[in-house]
């Protein structure tokens, strides 16, 4: 059914349609949009010219002759991912179907500063692009991941807590001078909802990603899209007050859900023990190898983040929400801490029909995201019809 609006019926509307698979031939595409055939062929072979689509002959005859088959071109260009983290950074290249065709993992700690972080990762997309057998000519786009609050509309970095040097920097424009091509940038968790947002298709409108790691935090995907708030600051859950708590908190306030369930917070609180372990995954080390100490921390952290998500469920109402992070590694002793809190604390109609569950991306969540940000970006029938028009 054609809808409001002037793409609607665009070429970059024709390729939308194609990408979701709901029409292949001319006729189905026609039927679809109300446009004539010949149009539609029109727009088809500017398509086919900037190798956004393919053409194959259908097997399968309607009486005459076979009718000609359609088919959105996810391998003819790539996307370059950056997920980076506080200490290592996950860069892949990604074809526009979003498989992975070359990744590796850099140890590049983002208190080096952005040049040298930044730099670190234009020599490793050159690499990852050498690996994957592609050249530079055929990236539409570079997604970029921060461990720290960005300004999405200029991929600045706003007064970041953990990366000293970054605030302000031009992060697009650097990696767009060295890449050539357009450079998209928001903050990990943003990035990494868009991710499971993608994998968890069909389309779910409402979903949160949490992440506790280190930190905690979440991304918030709303009718389909990411929720980012008025400055970018939605989903900062971590420093939400949990009651009866008086821990410290990097922030400078005490009681923070951070401060208790976060992984630092409870490498701490086994240091204090005295058992031996420096953040997150050290604790998930512990508990797997049977640590009743770390077991009863991470189900523990469960329930806290129950706590504030039951609060997040009976005011946002989502359909799933997906924990990653490393401390989500824990599995089941997390993840039954907070549904147990959750399905205790919120409103009955709006548990009905929640899903909580662990990740289905693991640590890929972030790159993917970052994919899906750059795709989204340059598939947008509004860009398809400009680059046509053009
Ligand atoms: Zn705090």
């Amino acid at each position: 059914m054609p809808t409001n609006g002037q793409h609607a019926a665009g070429a970059g509307a024709l390729l939308a349609i194609l990408r979701d698979g709901r029409a292949r031939t001319r006729g189905e595409l026609a039927r679809l949009t109300g446009l004539s055939r010949s149009t539609v062929s029109q727009r088809l072979d500017g398509l086919i010219g900037s190798r956004w689509v393919v053409e194959s002959e259908s097997g399968i005859s309607s009486g005459g002759r076979p009718a000609a088959v359609f088919a959105f071109n996810g391998a003819a260009r790539v996307v370059l991912a950056a997920d980076v983290g506080a200490t290592r950074a996950r860069l892949a290249v990604l074809d526009l179907g979003l498989n992975v065709l070359a990744e590796q993992v850099a140890s590049l700690p983002v208190e080096l500063g952005p040049e040298r972080v930044l730099g670190g990762v234009a020599d490793g997309f050159r690499e990852l692009l050498a690996a994957a057998g592609r050249d530079a000519g055929q990236v539409c786009g570079v997604g970029v991941g921060l461990p720290g609050p960005v300004e999405h509309r200029t991929g600045r970095p706003v007064n970041p807590p953990i990366m000293p040097g970054w605030d302000g920097f031009a992060v697009p424009e650097w990696l767009r001078s060295r890449l050539g091509a357009p450079v998209l940038v928001d903050n990990d968790v943003n990035v990494m909802a868009l991710g499971e947002h993608w994998a968890a298709r069909p389309a779910v409108d409402h979903l949160i990603y949490i992440k506790i790691g280190t930190g905690i935090g979440c991304g918030i995907i709303s009718g389909g899209g990411l929720h980012r708030g008025a400055r970018g600051a939605a989903g900062d859950v971590g420093h939400i007050r949990v009651p009866a708590s008086e821990a410290p908190c990097r922030c400078g306030n005490s009681g923070c859900l951070e401060a208790v369930a976060g992984g630092a917070s409870m490498a701490a609180a086994l240091r204090a023990a005295g058992i031996e372990a420096r953040g997150s995954k050290d604790v998930v080390a512990l508990m797997r190898a049977g640590d009743l100490r770390a077991t009863r921390l991470v189900r523990q952290a469960g329930r806290e983040v129950g706590a504030v998500m039951a609060a997040i469920v009976n005011f946002f109402n989502p359909s799933v929400i997906v924990i990653g992070g490393d401390v989500a590694e824990a599995g089941e002793q997390v993840l039954a801490g907070v549904r147990e809190t959750i399905y205790s604390r919120s409103l009955p109609l709006a548990t009905q029909h929640l899903a909580i569950r662990a990740g289905a991306l693991g640590d890929r969540a972030g790159v993917v995201g970052a994919a899906v940000m750059v795709v989204e970006h340059v598939l947008a029938p509004a860009s398809i019809d400009r680059a046509a028009g053009a």
